[in-house]
């Protein structure tokens, strides 16, 4: 087993507490150590005078096969073959921005997380730690089903559901190809003017059986949902991980605060603050509006304001993908959170690594997320303070050192 000796760091532990000087010791996989002058026997050595040690990131909604996407066209056109490179190239370039595990909400085809997942997994490929998503499995009429009677679009990035029946074979089915998480759209989508983000298509008896269906395999659940009713849905049934959430009410307030320990929940912040003041020339910010993404983004910061102070496990994340928030941007969501949400820069941190390491370990005795003894070694050396400044974690250049699992990705301190 290889030794490194991270030698005089500035150490943040993921923890929320201070900084402390000292040194941090690896040992294969893991963390062995944490503390001052400990012994470099036997140790390849990082002097790391000078910098800011935290953990790796993790990114909460990754949507990996997404690259410059303009329209739902982009995710049904590409053969698999390219969207497999494309998808291989995306995950490299999160792991080159300090995100050490992505937590995948949804592939726009069935296997393109699992693929990409499984050759990193073997070495084969460089990229973060992946728990890879589904298909987007929505129900007729819905956000993502592209049919119409005149023009049916089977195989579109959304595998149609109608019942608790169909539901159960489209999670099993999921399960069967390696997915980690199911993706449901509970809710409307302000991209849908069928189905609008109030709305709630997906019966509380279909997201139950998808609930059950992918606990039964060991397998996580994660929820599009924008609606009051489709989050009350989503908490009773027992989803695991809840995306987006902009609107509320007392009552749903109270069933996260009590659900508090087992989900977690990523407001995807970004998207709407791109759409609102950095989409064109794709999208006007009249047409944003026109859209409703101006109160939907009113909505959220209410609403995830409300759900920090009642002590909600938030993680980052911003359906980043797109050609306003290309992923690769993704750790600008550590300052929305900060900007919408009322997060100090450290708390907002936490959010992007303890919180992250938990939610991708959820149910397992696997430990990820901080720079404590005994957890994996997934870390980022940083030249600068992203306590006073989280900008500095957004360029890589920034980023002296990336490790993960004990394995150095990047290293420049030396340069
Ligand atoms: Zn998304």
């Amino acid at each position: 087993m290889s030794k490194t000796l991270i030698r005089g760091a500035r150490i943040w532990d993921g923890s929320g507490a201070e900084p402390t000087n000292g040194d941090l010791l690896i040992n294969g996989d893991r963390i062995e150590a944490v503390g001052s002058g400990l012994s470099a026997e036997g140790c390849e050595v990082i002097d790391a005078q000078g910098m800011f040690l935290m953990p790796g990131m993790t990114e909460g909604h990754g949507h990996l096969s997404f690259d410059n996407v303009t329209a739902t066209e982009d995710l049904i056109k590409p053969g698999v073959e390219e969207h497999t490179l494309l998808t291989a190239r995306v995950a490299e370039r999160l792991l080159d921005q300090g995100f050490t595990s992505v937590w995948g909400a949804s592939e726009a085809k069935l296997r393109l997380g699992v693929a990409v997942r499984n050759e990193i997994e073997a070495g084969n490929l460089k990229g973060p730690r992946i728990r890879a998503g589904s298909l987007e499995i929505s129900v007729t009429g819905a956000m993502g089903d592209e049919s119409r009677l005149h023009d049916p679009r089977p195989g579109g990035p959304s595998h149609i559901v109608d019942g608790p029946e169909e539901m159960r074979k489209a999670v099993r089915l999921a399960c069967r190809e390696g997915c980690d998480n199911i993706k449901l759209d509970v809710s409307g989508d302000p991209f849908y003017p069928g189905t609008p983000a109030n709305t709630t298509p997906m019966s509380y008896e279909e997201v139950k059986m998808a609930v059950d269906t992918a606990h039964s395999f060991g397998k996580r659940v994660n929820a599009h949902v924008r609606s009051i009713a489709g989050a009350k849905v989503c908490l009773k049934a027992g989803v695991d991980a809840l995306f987006h959430c902009e609107f509320t009410d007392e009552e749903a307030l109270d069933m996260f605060e009590e659900a508090k320990d087992r989900v977690y929940v990523v407001p995807t912040v970004s998207l709407f603050h791109t759409l609102l003041y950095e989409a064109e020339p794709y999208m006007s910010a009249d047409v944003a509006r026109m859209m409703g993404i101006d109160r939907l983004l009113e909505a959220s910061q209410e609403t995830h304001t409300a759900l920090r102070k009642r002590g909600i496990k938030h993680v980052i994340g911003g359906d980043f993908g797109f050609a306003w928030s290309p992923n690769g941007t993704n750790a600008r969501d550590i300052e929305f959170f900060v900007k919408y949400y009322g997060y100090s820069p450290a708390e907002a941190l936490v959010c992007a690594t303890a919180n992250g390491g938990a939610m991708m370990t959820m149910g397992t005795d696997e430990k990820l997320g901080l720079l404590k003894e005994g957890y994996l070694a997934d870390m980022l050396l940083v030249n600068g303070d992203p306590l006073t400044d989280t900008a500095a974690v957004v360029d890589a250049n920034n980023l002296k050192l990336i490790m993960k699992g004990g394995v150095v990705h990047k290293n420049t301190t030396a340069a």
